[in-house]
């Protein structure tokens, strides 16, 4: 059966892949034929068990350990990348941590740690990856963002502020690449079942599903889909968005 959305010889980078919407995207973008490199800090166990899943669709995976905001580690992924696969369509920064706590209380590596994660890492991949983009005149670029960025979220000063700061790098950079073919855009997820929000206390949990209007939290899957509808051709004139994936949270 013909393929509604064809990902066929398409290479795929997803940071940050080894669990969560990370992994649920490499699994989405492999099911639609793309190739998919799975970026990962410290789990390798997790991140082998992927590429072994995803090779097993039929599509070629192959996993990097590489830091994102370590900018040497960067440029060794992007080189291996391109020794294996010669190229790279997709970028998904997806990679990204949270270190919670009310400013009064907040560490200097507390926001450190997660501007350097959520905003640098993705500043660095998207450097070296559309390097390659722009020489071939197409691809497509997806920051996983936040309705935090969108929004504001008591607490997490250093975490909404990187994911606001994402929104301005994707229109920044979309405004950049336009003429070069290629298109740049952000999801803002509500929030999704994973194990950065499995923390959460039962109180927290209450008051995010009274501010959702859909009522339910969102699961992987649904920010899987939306990436790789921004990816493929059907959203070939979509480019400096900001999709919203919250259950109606941020309108
Ligand atoms: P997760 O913690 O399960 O996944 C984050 C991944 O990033 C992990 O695999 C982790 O190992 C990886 N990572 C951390 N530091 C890294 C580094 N230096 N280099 C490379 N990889 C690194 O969380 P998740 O819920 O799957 O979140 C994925 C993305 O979605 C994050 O950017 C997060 O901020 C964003 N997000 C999540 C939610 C949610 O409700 N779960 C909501 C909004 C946005």
């Amino acid at each position: 059966m013909e393929k509604f959305i064809d990902l066929t010889n398409k290479v795929a980078l997803v940071t940050g892949a080894s669990r969560g919407i990370g992994r649920e995207t490499a699994l989405t973008l492999a099911k639609a034929g793309s190739n998919v490199v799975v970026n990962y800090s410290k789990s390798e166990e997790q991140a082998k068990e992927l590429v072994d899943k995803l090779n097993s669709l039929g599509s070629k995976a192959i996993a990097i350990r590489a830091d994102v905001h370590a900018e040497d580690q960067v440029i060794e992924m992007i080189n291996k990348i391109v020794l294996e696969f010669e190229t790279i369509d997709i970028l998904v920064n997806n990679a990204g941590i949270t270190r919670d706590s009310l400013i009064a209380r907040m560490s200097i590596s507390d926001w450190e740690d997660v501007l350097n994660v959520c905003l640098k890492g993705a500043f660095l991949c998207s450097k070296y990856v559309s390097r390659i983009m722009i020489r071939k005149r197409s691809g497509a670029i997806v920051n996983i963002s936040s309705v935090a960025g969108v929004r504001g979220n008591p607490g997490q000063v250093n975490y909404s502020s990187a994911k606001a700061g994402l929104i301005g790098l994707t229109k920044s950079l979309a405004r950049e690449l336009a003429p070069r073919g290629v298109r740049v855009n952000a999801i803002a997820p509500g929030y999704i079942k994973t194990e950065l929000t499995d923390r959460l206390s039962e109180t927290v949990r209450e008051k995010i599903l009274k501010a959702t209007p859909l009522g339910y939290l969102g699961e992987t899957k649904d920010v899987a889909n939306s990436v790789l509808f921004l990816v493929s051709d059907l959203a070939r004139y979509i480019t400096g968005h900001v999709l919203l994936v919250d259950g109606g949270m941020g309108m």
